[in-house]
């Protein structure tokens, strides 16, 4: 039988945006757009144009992905015609492939919020659909709060479904704005709808508010809806948005899904899923849920003599799906064959060959172990991870030294009398057999430091005047009065190829520093500069 076609939409770079403490730089965005394009979703919504500069840059330029790269808006204002409307005309500038446009649905909310008459509003939602459909990019209609408005007012709710359908919207999407719907009341809803708007129009949009985002998404596919949007492990404001990291291996690894259903994501895709998951909560600064369903730390972690011996003779015991199958590993406390396989996965992720049993990737192991243990965290930091192992593994030559280095910061009033504060390093290093002092000032100490390291690297300054540091993440680990930092340093190239390092340190300016040490190195080995 053949299987339906089922539409997957990504919303962490705007719903997920919305979330307290998130706050997404560009580059930030540039880097979850494409893992979320790597997995092979449809849609990746990256924000809203015109609402802050991020979006508005983000969307000033082309950037052509196998997702559709879709910008979010409101429809027009009412009582306003659309070329008289900013809003509506920065989001038709968007380069984007869809738009998807957030329209009123609930009959009190067009009263009350939008101070307009039921008939407008549906206008308005008509002529915005058509105007984005004319503007030749596929558009998608967002009916807020449409399982409250159809509760309230099931025709008006239905009319303004139509109404966007009809006028040409690629999806209706049905939010459960709220989040406070039942699996039961939205499998009756879009039971109904899908009697008005065709199932492959319909797209589910529901909020976790109940704990029931995942079931609610289920819930409606079962009733005929054939798009689920959602976010990146359930990311949204109060309690998330319905969580397309348990969703999707749900589709594809649960037998009355996966037999009905497929969508754009292919097993080796999905393979990457747990890598996905953590990349964002590095890029937030977050430690990952060790919980989460699928890509937790201990979501298949067995504990106890039974347990462990029983999933040792057969992981069906107490496994109800292959961790490798989204690329999460088994945890015995027994054995650390875990540990091993998911370093060989690393590994290969890098390009780097070595057979399984060679002792040196044990050594490895115990290594990468330790300094997580210290709070290292490599799952982004992929080029500090790659130089370990490669220091471990084979070797890496010793380009430069630094003997020693000195900042300075200093808090004092300038010429003109304002109080200013400045930093200046001195690094004292090694290179060709020469010694080099350079001197460096910067805004930070971080900052100065960087300068001076980089201004004479001897023979390897060629390599790295095209090296740009990005961003720069602090996060202090918890410990009471040990506390220590992380530093994770984000670095790109004249290409624009982009490479993360970690530093770890009760000294933040030491901890920054062994970041900057990492890239720097990973950019020699990586362009070929030759061994001195
Ligand atoms: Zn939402």
């Amino acid at each position: 039988m053949a299987r339906e076609q089922l539409s997957l939409y990504d919303t962490t770079l705007r719903d997920g945006a919305q979330t307290q403490g998130v706050d997404f730089s560009l580059e930030d965005k540039l880097l979850i757009a494409e893992q979320l394009d790597g997995l092979g979703l449809d849609y990746v919504e990256a924000g809203y144009p015109g609402a802050n500069p991020t979006d508005t840059r983000l969307f000033g330029e082309s950037r052509p992905m196998g997702a559709k790269l879709t910008a979010f808006g409101m429809t027009k204002r009412p009582g306003r015609s659309l070329s008289n409307d900013p809003g509506f005309q920065a989001l038709l500038a968007a380069k984007a492939d869809a738009i998807c446009l957030v329209g009123k649905t609930w009959d009190f909310h067009v009263d009350v919020a939008l101070g307009t008459t039921l008939e407008e509003n549906l206008e308005a939602i008509k002529e915005s659909v058509a105007a984005v459909v004319k503007s030749g990019r596929e558009a998608l209609l967002d009916c807020e709060h449409f399982f409250d408005g159809y509760k309230a007012n099931p025709d008006y709710a239905l009319a303004c479904a139509k109404a966007a359908y009809e006028t040409g919207a690629r999806w209706v999407v049905l939010c459960d704005t709220n989040g406070g719907t039942l699996p039961e009341e939205v499998e009756a809803i879009v039971t109904e709808v899908v009697k008005h708007v065709p199932g492959d129009h319909v797209s589910i949009h529901v909020h976790n508010d109940t704990d029931n985002g995942v079931a609610n998404s289920l819930a409606a596919v079962r009733a005929g809806a054939r798009q689920i949007q959602g976010t990146l492990n359930g990311l949204g404001e109060r309690c998330g948005n319905a969580n397309l990291t348990s969703i999707i291996p749900t589709l594809m690894l649960k037998t009355d899904y996966a037999e009905r259903y497929e969508t754009r994501v292919t097993p080796e895709k999905l393979r990457t899923l747990t890598h996905a998951s953590r990349i964002l909560d590095e890029v937030l600064n977050r430690a990952p849920s060790r919980h989460a369903p699928y890509v937790g730390e201990s979501a298949f972690a067995h504990k106890g003599g039974i347990h462990v011996s029983a999933v040792q003779k057969d992981p069906r015991t107490y496994e109800h799906v292959p961790p490798e199958a989204i690329g999460n590993v088994r945890r015995l406390l027994v054995s650390d064959q875990g540990g091993r396989s998911n370093i060989m996965a690393q590994l290969d992720r890098i390009g780097i060959a070595v057979p399984k049993d060679d002792p040196r990737v044990a050594r490895l192991l115990e290594v990468v172990k330790e300094r997580e243990a210290v709070g290292y965290a490599y799952e982004a930091a992929e080029a500090s991870f790659e130089m370990l192992a490669r220091r471990l593994l084979g070797n890496v030559p010793q380009f430069f030294d630094v003997d020693s280095f000195r900042v300075l910061v200093e808090r004092r009033h300038n010429a003109l009398g304002e109080l200013v504060t400045v930093s200046e390093a001195t690094v004292k290093a090694r290179v060709d057999g020469n010694t080099v002092m350079s001197v460096g000032e910067g805004n930070g100490p971080v900052n100065a430091l960087d300068m001076a390291l980089r201004k004479d690297l001897g023979q390897y300054q060629r390599y790295i005047d095209d090296l740009e540091l990005v961003d720069y993440k602090v996060r202090i680990l918890t410990g009471g009065t040990d506390a220590v930092t992380r530093v994770l340093i984000e670095s790109r190239d004249g290409e624009g190829r982009r490479w993360f390092t970690v530093g770890v340190s009760p000294n933040i300016v030491d901890a920054s520093f062994e970041a900057l040490l990492d890239s720097i190195n990973y950019k020699l080995i990586r362009d070929g500069a030759p061994a001195p």
